[in-house]
């Protein structure tokens, strides 16, 4: 990112503050991502790690381009095949 001089004092230390909450959210949802994987791989729900998988039921694809999938056995958001981050 190039460092802009054209800010302010205030916008900076905002930047700052929303850079180290993304920041410790995004890890904290990467955790959560692994979490999920590792639930499934410890009981032999292993899967192809680029794969759309849902985490959340045992559809292997996201279907469709809405915000859930249009499988009626699944019907979860895209989060739940993708993960977070
Ligand atoms: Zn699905
Ligand atoms: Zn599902």
């Amino acid at each position: 990112m190039e460092p802009r001089d054209d800010l302010t004092e205030d916008q900076k230390k905002a930047y700052a503050a929303n850079e180290a909450d993304f920041d410790g959210l995004e890890k904290q949802l990467r955790s959560f991502d692994e979490t999920a994987n590792a639930r499934l791989t410890a009981t032999a729900r292993r899967f192809d790690p680029d794969a759309q998988y849902c985490y959340r039921c045992p559809c292997d694809q996201y279907e469709g381009i809405e915000h859930r999938c249009a499988r009626d056995t699944c019907g979860h958001s895209r989060i739940s095949h993708h993960g977070f981050i």
